[in-house]
This record gives C-alpha cells, sequence and structure tokens, in this order.
C-alpha cells in the first residue's frame, strides 16, 4: 500500500519571503493537493540567532494570499502538533537519548579553538576535514552543555531524487554532524528528520542548499530504524544574470510586496511554478487546474531557473487581460488615484474597459487613467519632445488643433462618430495618425500614451474634451 501524500513547507523564520524561497512551497502544495493530500506548514525556529520577529505570521500571511492554504500548522493545529519545532525540544531529547543509548551519539567534549586546530591541522595536509577522525575515545557524559554529535557509519549510497534523478556519493562525505547544539536547541538536520517522521511526511521537497548533507541524513535514518521519505530538490532558482542564486538585490520582492503591488495571486503562482517548471510544450500560462492535473516533479528542471521579472510582468498582463469587467473592477477597489472617488462606477467601469488592455498591474492604475478624472496641467515637452510634433511650427500646430476643435464641437462623441471624423481629419489635414492624433491625444489628456482616442474622448467627453483643447491652444 502506498502511504498517503503528505508535504510540507519548512521555513525558517528568518527574514521576508521571496518568490525563490517560496517555490518549494508552491511545490509541495502542489503535490499535495493533486493527490489529494496533505499539506503541512512547519515553523523550522531552532537558530535563536537568525531569528526575525513577526516573520512567523508573515510567512503564513503570504501563502494564504498566494493561496497556498495548509492543512495544519502552528496557527491551526492539527494531528501532530505542535508544528513550531521551539516547542518540541523534549521530543528530540528524547530520540537523542535514544542515540545515546545505541551508541550512536555523543557529547562532543572540544572547544572551538580546538575543532579549528584539527581543521587547520587537515588543511595542512591537503586532506579534508572529517570530525569523525577526531572522535574522543571516552567522551564525557552529555549533559546537555556539550554538543551532541552523532556517531555515523560512513558508506556509499545510492538514492533516488524525485527531481535530480538517481544520484551516488561515497564514503568520504559522511561525518560526525551535531544533532543538538549546545544551546540545546536541535541542528535543522536532526529535528526535519524527527518531525518529518513524527508527522508521517510522504516527501520532502526542498531547495538544493541540502543536497550535500542527504547522505549525512541517510546515515541517520537507518540509525533511527526510519524510512526515509520520497525526497525532491529544487534547483536553486538565478538571479537575472544567471549565475548566482537569486537574492533580494535581483530586484526579487517579498511575495506580499507584488501582492500589494497588484499582481494577481494566480499570476503569481503560475510565475513561480514556472521556475523550473514546464509541461513539456510552449503553454506558459496555466490555471491552478491545469497545474493540478499536469505538475508533476520529474518535470523539474535540473538546472537553475531564471528569474526575469519581465516575464512576470507579461504573465500578470495576460491575466489581468483575462478577467471579467466585474471581476477587475472588484479587484482595483484600492488602486485608484484619489480624484477617481467622486465617480460612479459606470464611469470607473468605462475607464477600465480601456485600460485593461494595457494595464501589467494594478498600481498602474493611476497613472494610465489619471487623466479620465483630473484636467491635468498643459506639459509643454509632450510637444516639444515629440519625434513628429517638435518639427512643427506654433501656427502649424494651432491650425492643425482647430481644425480638430470645430470637428469636434459637431460631434455627438459616440465612438463611431469620433471614428469617422479623426480618420476625415486626417484627409482634411492630409497628416498622418502619428502627427494629427498624438498632437489632440495630448491636448485632451495631458499623457504621452492612452488607450484608443475615439474610445478615449468618449469617455473623458464633449464638453471637458473642448475644454482641454482650448487650454491648450491658449498655452501654445
Ligand atoms: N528550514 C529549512 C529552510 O528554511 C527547511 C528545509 C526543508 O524544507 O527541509 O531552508
Amino acid at each position: 500500500m502506498t502511504k498517503p501524500v503528505r508535504t510540507r513547507f519548512a521555513p525558517s523564520p528568518t527574514g521576508y519571503l521571496h518568490v525563490g524561497g517560496i517555490r518549494t512551497a508552491v511545490f509541495a502544495w502542489l503535490v499535495a493537493r493533486q493527490a489529494g493530500g496533505k499539506f503541512i506548514l512547519r515553523l523550522e525556529d531552532t537558530d535563536k540567532k537568525r531569528e526575525v520577529t513577526g516573520s512567523d505570521e508573515h510567512l503564513m500571511k503570504s501563502l494564504r494570499a498566494l493561496g497556498l492554504d495548509y492543512d495544519e500548522g502552528p496557527d491551526i493545529g492539527g494531528p501532530y502538533e505542535p508544528y513550531r519545532q521551539s516547542d518540541r525540544l523534549s521530543g528530540y531529547r528524547l530520540c537523542a537519548q535514544e542515540l545515546i543509548d545505541a551508541g550512536r551519539a555523543y557529547a562532543d567534549p572540544y572547544s572551538a579553538a580546538e575543532v579549528q586546530a584539527f581543521r587547520e591541522q587537515a588543511q595542512a595536509e591537503k586532506r579534508p576535514f572529517l570530525y569523525r577522525n577526531h572522535r574522543p575515545e571516552n567522551p564525557p557524559t552529555w549533559d546537555g552543555t556539550q554538543p551532541l554529535r552523532f556517531k555515523s557509519d560512513p558508506k556509499p549510497y545510492k538514492w533516488h531524487d524525485a527531481i535530480l534523478g538517481d544520484l551516488s556519493t561515497g564514503p568520504e562525505v559522511i561525518d560526525d554532524f551535531i544533532l543538538i547544539k549546545s544551546d540545546g536547541y536541535p541542528t535543522y538536520n536532526f529535528a526535519h528528520i524527527i518531525d518529518d517522521s513524527e508527522m508521517y511526511i510522504s516527501h520532502i521537497i526542498r531547495g538544493q542548499e541540502f543536497i550535500a548533507s542527504v547522505p549525512n541524513y541517510l546515515n541517520l535514518y537507518e540509525a533511527l530504524h526510519i524510512e526515509p521519505p520520497i525526497m525532491a530538490t529544487a534547483p536553486h532558482v538565478l538571479g537575472p544574470d544567471g549565475k548566482k542564486k537569486l537574492s533580494k538585490r535581483d530586484g526579487a520582492k517579498d511575495v506580499l510586496d507584488y501582492l500589494r503591488d497588484g499582481y494577481l495571486p494566480e499570476a503569481l503562482l503560475n510565475f513561480i511554478v514556472s521556475l523550473g517548471w514546464n509541461d513539456g510544450t510552449e503553454q506558459e500560462i496555466f490555471t491552478i487546474d491545469e497545474l493540478l492535473e499536469k505538475f508533476s516533479l520529474d518535470r523539474v528542471g535540473r538546472s537553475g531557473a531564471h528569474f526575469d521579472e519581465r516575464r512576470l510582468l507579461w504573465m500578470n498582463g495576460s491575466y489581468i487581460r483575462e478577467l471579467d469587467l466585474d471581476d477587475l473592477y472588484s479587484r482595483v477597489t484600492d488602486y485608484w488615484p484619489a480624484e477617481a472617488a467622486d465617480y460612479d462606477e459606470a464611469y470607473k467601469k468605462q475607464v477600465l474597459v480601456l485600460v485593461q488592455e494595457r494595464l501589467k498591474y494594478f498600481a498602474e492604475l493611476p497613472e494610465l487613467s489619471i487623466f479620465f478624472f483630473k484636467d491635468l496641467p498643459v506639459n509643454p515637452e509632450l510637444i516639444s519632445g515629440h519625434k513628429q510634433l517638435k518639427k512643427l511650427s506654433t501656427d502649424e500646430l494651432h491650425n492643425l488643433l482647430e481644425q480638430a476643435k470645430a470637428s469636434l464641437e459637431a460631434s455627438n462623441f459616440s465612438v463611431p462618430d469620433l471614428t469617422e471624423r479623426l480618420n476625415a481629419l486626417l484627409e482634411q489635414t492630409g497628416q498622418k495618425p502619428a502627427v494629427l492624433f498624438s498632437l489632440i491625444r495630448i491636448a485632451t489628456t495631458q499623457a504621452a500614451a492612452s488607450p484608443s482616442l475615439a474610445d478615449s474622448l468618449a469617455v473623458i467627453g464633449k464638453d471637458r474634451s473642448l475644454e482641454r483643447i482650448n487650454t491648450q491652444l491658449a498655452a501654445l
């Protein structure tokens, strides 16, 4: 019988969570959900020096905001409580004692300086430093103030990684590692093995930084008579240069920052999965249901994935374009420019229809829509900096704008009528759209770009458009 699928995300509450860091959570969530299994959140807070206050809350909020709901966790409990390692210390001690009793763990008697001396000696002799070469013959009784070390049993290993495939190592990589530190807290190397076993975890899905330690873990699993879960090692997410591991400096923002800027959770999730995974086709946009159907660990790439924020931007824009108007309207509530408060829903929806095409994330909404709500002051640089318009004299500009005004004065401002008139104006003036339409656009919006001119004018309305053209004429 195969074991029920139970995956976990086991972050350390040491700071913010960038999109690379949350990727293993997305993978683990998908594996659990597609099998009808459970997804568990466990906080690995045993490195007290690195802990950042509040980051546990932040992690939980980030997971929920992305739609990565967990079935068991520190704030909701579950059958294998507690889900915070600092609350599980007595359990680790019990296992540690079992290992001591079985002759598989011993108190480390050396001072830091002594260990350093061993290390230097190995270096001088050009051989790798192995702690096990210095095992004390008669270790002191462990009183909890010394580090407790695993007494390893060096041997070769072959194992299968669900992402990296078949792997093997020789006995030389096995060493006596620390199980419990002198501060009484277990190391990750020890604690996660106990917890994964006690929480019946079926798959460990984690980052590449742990791969070198896996042989040591296999050695410890044997000593504890625990069958190792399936292991899946996700290669690093690399920064845009494709060389180094992604970091804050590469512009990888916190997940909540992206959501605050108006990235859609589903787009962000799609983007994160695509850091290393594809389904073997050219498809890039996947609905959650498609991901649940198609995702598999064995299609996660074995080499590092590139973080490219422009791709995220493109992806998010595609998701926004697919939203129906009511959905989009309800999602952008907090993003309108302040001036939009004076306008009703019908008007704002008209604006949304027009900007939806160009909106790549919601925080751009004010910039893209402000002129629908507010008369902006004339900005002379829009003409003086325009490739075509800067070549025209003031008289020519005046003349063109007067002709446009005359035609628009006679319009009913419906889109078809405006379209017809604008086209007729092209013929009448003998100008290209890049000249004439740009000029009308600048006069009526004071923006360098806008949705289609006829559509924009229809929404801005007749009185306001003509008033703005007059203001521009006066300023020429
Ligand atoms: N606490 C580890 C980390 O944050 C977890 C690794 C794992 O998933 O086992 O990197």
